[in-house]
């Protein structure tokens, strides 16, 4: 009885330190299902983290639907979603989240971005409105709340939880995560467009260090000189520089490129491994832990 009670106990001291990162959307700007992505996945940007018990949601593309059909069996669900920007790949999931109609969840919604002309409830009701969408996000049953921040702003969504910010360079802003939980830390970097020979300087401060760098790698520095500058993303040979100055512990290739398939992907992955060993690419149902 007594030992099986500490080894509950035990468990329980385990599992609140867990910090882990699973991938349920990877890809970039659209989604690109089909067997040429089946083994990277072709659901557009959505990231489940874990800390200890509390759940925190990167984003909310088609990915998050899959998710949310996991988290049903979870309920209440109380989390917090940090939007790196509102851009259509990033909030197209949203009304597709089944959590959101359980009404014994809560969400907070953050957004980073978006400066005072408008706020983020603004913009998701713009864009669940007729004749673009049929129901707007009164018809979610979840306790929710909208809550804004300007980027660069450090946040505590929970004890123990300490997320940093920084403005990325990219259209209409984005947001980009640097969390901290237990000594260890995972930064989520995306999108964002890079200065060739000119390191982001609020990449490089919000990344120092950390274990874990999930980064914007839509293209390879060839497409971008061709014919991607001004387009609002980095590369990642990019990445690989910025790891090596910053020291990163290690690099996620992440935001693919809708017209990378599986073999394309393959390739960069052999290219990236090795300029940096370690390295990996972003796959629907990977599981990292810092
Ligand atoms: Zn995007
Ligand atoms: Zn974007």
């Amino acid at each position: 009885m007594q030992a099986a009670r500490v080894r509950a106990t035990v468990a329980a001291v385990t599992t609140g330190a867990e910090f882990l990162v699973r991938f349920w959307g990877v890809r970039g700007s659209i989604a690109a299902p089909g067997p040429a992505t089946a083994r990277y996945g072709g659901n557009t940007s959505s990231i489940e983290v874990r800390c200890g018990a509390r759940l925190i949601l990167l984003d909310a593309g088609t990915g998050i639907r899959s998710l949310g059909n996991k988290l049903l069996a979870e309920a209440p669900v109380d989390s917090d979603i940090f939007f790196t920007h509102t851009h259509f790949d990033h909030v197209c999931g949203l009304a597709f989240f089944k959590p959101f109609f359980q009404p014994q969840n809560s969400f907070r919604l953050w957004a980073g971005h978006l400066g005072s002309g408008t706020t983020l409830q603004r913009v998701l009701r713009e864009f669940m409105a007729a004749p673009l969408f049929p129901v707007p996000p009164e018809v979610f049953k979840a306790k929710m709340e909208y809550r804004e921040f300007t980027a660069g702003e450090t946040l505590t969504p929970a004890p123990g939880i300490v997320l940093r910010t920084a403005a990325l360079n990219h259209p209409d802003g984005a947001t980009g995560y640097r969390i901290e939980y237990g000594g260890k830390s995972v930064c989520y970097v995306t999108d964002t467009e890079h200065v060739p020979s000119t390191p982001d300087r609020n990449i490089l401060g919000l990344i120092r260090g950390a274990d874990i760098l999930i980064y914007d790698c839509m293209y390879t520095d060839e497409e971008y000189a061709e014919f991607c500058v001004g387009w609002g993303h980095s590369t990642w040979q990019e990445a690989v520089r910025l790891c090596l100055s910053a020291g990163v512990k290690k690099l996620v290739v992440f935001h693919h490129d809708p017209d990378h398939d599986d073999e394309r992907l393959d390739a960069i992955g052999r290219e990236v491994e090795v300029a940096l060993p370690g390295a990996v690419l972003a796959r629907e149902g990977m599981v990292l832990s810092p």
